[in-house]
């Protein structure tokens, strides 16, 4: 008998096992995939360490988080400067002034202000959707070259059908400053995310098992531990007994270079709808500082295409919108009721979350088991 039954291996799940064990409990881990971490797992070619599902850049200006994360790896201090290519021509992301001189050849923050400023008059009142909160942000021109294209291929849907919150991830700054984030800390571990996963789970009390898929085989697991931890897809966990929720799904093309540098950055948005996928990653300039895989004569990018979701599919992104709120609500009541299994993590909890969200979210949560159980 286990204290805990973790199902999932990704970062929630890896943060709460560790700090369990840390605490003296006992912990068996499932994983479905043949492979731990989840979605940040990474694979390692010509010493290039692969973001196999989709680019991760760690980010947080969580003091304690940033702290937690730095006992385990080394980060590299790589800052996430991504280029849009729109039919053709290039403009930093995020928006800010360099972004603004290459669409308008202004010079000042004032005179970019004042494009925006009139721009934004097209939106009256407080934004509804993704496409007025965007124009009210930044402005027609933005919108249509950088925002429409690209958002609509991400979600496969209008931005008039999105929440207004996702394109608030994004800054927009009046300095010259092509950091995607505002974040006081960022980086990619040193040695690759599978260093940082084998570093939470290889201690005592820890026990792993791959290729187990516990919504398959719940009944051999039924008295295995006190207490689940359940990080997969909510709807999954329930048999989709009150409907499917919607997610996003991603495939990814990746292809060998013989060359060392082929794009000249990690990450490029191909934000024009007539472009089939997103982006393109080229993994080996997230490796900051590693000189000798960026002289290599070798190099990989991958191109990410967005796609409806079909259950059975790598689930990637939720798709927060009313509808999926609703159900999500409903089946959030029912999880309430599930004795002894709690529920966590971006598909458990239908979340947008950031890495540092989920470490943070796992951290609580073991703060809070604790307490009840004393
Ligand atoms: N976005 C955009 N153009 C871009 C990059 C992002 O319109 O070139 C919008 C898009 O709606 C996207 C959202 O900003 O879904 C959040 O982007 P982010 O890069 O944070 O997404 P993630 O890296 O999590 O996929």
């Amino acid at each position: 008998m286990y204290d805990y039954l973790i199902v999932g291996s990704g970062l929630f799940g890896c943060v709460f096992a560790h700090e369990m064990a840390e605490r003296g409990k006992t912990c068996l881990v499932l994983e479905r995939r043949a492979q731990v971490g989840g979605n940040v797992a990474c694979e390692e070619r010509d010493g290039i360490y692969l973001h196999t599902y989709g680019a991760h850049i760690f980010h947080t200006s969580y003091e304690d988080v940033w702290q937690y994360v730095n006992k385990f790896v080394r980060f590299n201090g790589y800052v996430n400067s991504p280029v849009a290519n729109y039919m053709g021509h290039l403009y930093n992301l995020p928006f800010n002034m360099n972004t603004f001189r290459e669409l308008w050849d202004i010079v000042t923050p004032s005179e970019a202000r004042a494009i925006i400023a009139e721009q934004r008059q097209a939106i009256k009142g407080e934004p509804q959707n993704l496409e007025e909160q965007a124009i009210s942000l930044v402005g027609t021109d933005i919108y249509t070259k950088l925002i429409k294209g690209y958002t609509e291929k991400q979600w496969g849907r209008s931005c008039t059908e999105l929440p207004a919150f996702i394109i608030k991830r994004l800054p927009v700054r009046y300095t010259f400053d092509n950091n995607y984030f505002n974040d006081r800390y960022q980086g990619i571990p040193e040695d690759g995310y599978n260093s940082l996963i084998k570093a939470l789970l290889d201690m005592p009390g820890i026990e792993v098992r791959t290729g187990v898929d516990y919504n398959k085989e719940r009944a051999a697991f039924a008295d295995v531990a006190q207490t689940v931890v359940y990080t997969g897809p909510i709807d999954e966990y329930f048999g989709y007994k009150l409907g499917q929720l919607e997610y996003r799904g991603l495939r990814f093309e990746t292809q060998r270079f013989t060359e060392a540098n082929h794009q000249g950055v990690a990450v490029m948005n191909y934000t024009a709808r007539e472009v089939p996928f997103t982006r393109t990653i080229e993994h080996k300039h997230f490796m900051r500082g590693r000189e000798d895989i960026a002289a290599q004569p070798v190099t990989y990018v991958t191109r990410e295409y967005p796609h409806d979701w079909q259950p059975g599919e790598e689930a990637y992104y939720p798709v927060n919108n009313e509808r999926n709120q609703k159900l999500y609500a409903q089946y959030k009541d029912l999880a309430t009721q599930e004795q002894n299994v709690i529920f966590g993590g971006r598909l458990a909890e239908y979340k947008y979350y950031d890495m540092d969200d989920v470490i943070k979210s796992a951290l609580d949560c073991v703060q809070a088991t604790v307490t009840q159980g004393e």
